[in-house]
């Protein structure tokens, strides 16, 4: 219908009608106004939008959508902008169509143990408006006890859905494909469609399953329904120092090997605990230690009890220096916050950081850990490591001076260096952060060339045009 117009052209036609369509405060296109949509959570990539808008409904963002595939204008879903792989970021400008005022609850049915939301509900509110009916929305981007507003607080849940996103819990309950019901997709072309509903299982492909982690490549997500369950009593904490960085991965897979069904497991090495007792958040975590171990256990009090008293056993059996079981909930705040603030503490120890995200299966913890430690040495930096251990989830942080000419390139090496180590020990180069703009050069080290053919023609099914998100995930 429009292809005849200059680009220039086209965007003046799409602000016009998108105005009309969505009202004049729904469509930001000010150069000022856009600057802060230059960038998301990754600091080192920016890009240009044309404008962005703001829908309400699943019906205004289709509108928005059809209007900007009319004019052959790329589109780019944003949540809150906390993409650590520059996933949110109009690298290749186009429109930006933010879910901020899509912010409702629209449901809650415990019978069936959902909520249904739309696509800029935060994380974090479901589980404030569920907390009083004792029931919660079991990914937590963040830490519960957390005093700060980490990315559980700001992120949204059309940005989890897209990025499938984990947290300190997935251990037990799994990602968020794992949560998802039923999804409300607006396709490039501005069609919607819904997929599952309340159910658990649907018939024919695993549509959820495509498009959860596809990074608003495929579709925007519009609304969801989600899977809430019950909140246990009572959680107890368990804190295990280790002499050794190596035991401390390897005590990992001890523990659930033991049958122990913690909630988390993470892990911070000697750097990190020492940037965080640095810092405000202090919490007594042992100075002296390589490496500890933080452990949730829940359930009714006796059950988390006896749940704790077995994991810090089989901790001591596997070479933790010291155990301590944390039944105080200020104490154990206050370790959690430690933990959470981790990144910001970096600060304390080193200007500046990358940080990467990669997986390995958990019995190659203990070598990960020392590959990631080697690649930073051999570069004269030095690696923090503070992660979610029970799911083989690491986040190193290289540690660089960006005064120093070359530092923070080879800080970006030695972080490929360590995804492409988690590849051969038979992990990812993501385990929750997306692929983005940030990693898109390291998937044919994930995958061989038919591979990744094979999911640029599902793209290309979806979206024919390539106006879904261009310039991520593919090299
Ligand atoms: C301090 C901090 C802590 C973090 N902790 C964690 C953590 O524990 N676990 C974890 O997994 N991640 C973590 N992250 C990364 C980030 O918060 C997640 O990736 C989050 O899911 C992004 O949500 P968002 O709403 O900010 O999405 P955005 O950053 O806005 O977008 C992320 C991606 O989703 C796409 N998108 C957004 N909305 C939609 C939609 N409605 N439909 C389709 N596509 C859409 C965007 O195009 C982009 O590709 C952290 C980030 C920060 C800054």
């Amino acid at each position: 219908m429009t292809s005849s117009l200059s680009p220039h052209r086209a965007l003046q036609q799409f602000i016009k009608k998108a105005k009309e369509l969505l009202g004049e405060s729904a469509v930001l296109y000010d150069e000022v106004d856009l600057l802060v949509y230059e960038q998301d959570g990754t600091l080192a990539v920016r890009g240009k939008a044309y404008a962005v808008v703001f829908p309400r409904s699943v019906d205004e963002m289709a509108k928005a959508v059809e209007l900007a595939y009319n004019y052959g204008i790329p589109i780019v879903g944003r949540g809150s902008g906390t993409s650590l792989s520059g996933g949110a970021t109009p690298i290749k400008g186009g429109v930006i169509v933010s879910t901020a005022r899509m912010n409702k609850i629209l449901e809650v049915d415990l019978d069936n143990e959902v909520a249904a939301v739309q696509a800029g509900v935060i994380n974090d509110w479901i589980n404030s408006y569920l907390a009083r009916m004792g029931y919660q929305y079991p990914i937590d981007l963040g830490y519960q006890y957390a005093a700060d507003p980490g990315s559980q607080r700001v992120s949204t849940i059309g940005g989890n859905i897209a990025h499938n996103s984990g947290g300190v819990k997935c251990f037990k309950y799994g990602v968020t494909v794992n949560q998802l019901r039923g999804l409300t997709v607006v396709l490039p072309n501005g069609e919607v469609r819904r997929i599952g509903g309340k159910e658990f299982e649907q018939a024919g492909y695993d549509l959820i399953g495509l498009l959860t982690g596809s990074e608003g490549t495929l579709a925007l997500v519009a609304e969801a329904v989600v899977r809430v369950v019950p909140t246990y009593e009572t959680t107890v904490t368990i804190m295990a120092k280790f002499n050794d960085l190596a035991a401390a991965g390897r005590a990992v897979s001890a523990v659930i090997a033991s049958g122990a069904m913690p909630v988390a497991m993470e892990l911070m090495d000697k750097l990190a605990v020492e940037a965080v007792e640095s810092g405000p958040y202090a919490a007594g975590l042992p100075r002296d230690a390589e490496a500890i171990l933080l452990i949730q256990v829940e359930g009714s009090p006796p059950g988390a009890r006896d749940e704790a008293a077995k994991v810090a056993e089989v901790l001591r059996r596997n070479g933790a220096a010291g155990v301590e079981i944390v039944e105080d909930p200020a104490r154990a705040a206050k370790i959690w916050a430690a933990r959470k603030q981790a990144f910001g503490a970096m600060g304390f120890v080193g200007p500046n950081y990358v940080v990467e995200d990669g997986t390995i299966p958990r019995k190659k913890l203990a070598e990960a850990l020392m590959i990631a430690r080697a690649a930073g040495a051999k570069r004269g930096l030095r690696v923090a490591n503070v992660f979610h251990a029970g799911d083989g989830n690491l986040h190193p942080l290289i540690l660089y001076d960006e005064r120093r000419p070359g530092e923070r390139e080879k800080a970006i090496e030695a972080g490929e260096e360590i995804l492409e180590a988690c590849v051969e020990l038979g992990g990812t180069i993501t385990g929750e952060h997306g692929v983005g703009y940030m990693k898109k050069k390291l998937l044919p080290k994930m995958y061989r060339k038919e591979e990744i053919e094979l999911m640029k023609a599902i793209k290309t099914v979806f979206d024919p045009k390539g106006l879904m998100n261009p310039g991520k995930i593919f090299p």
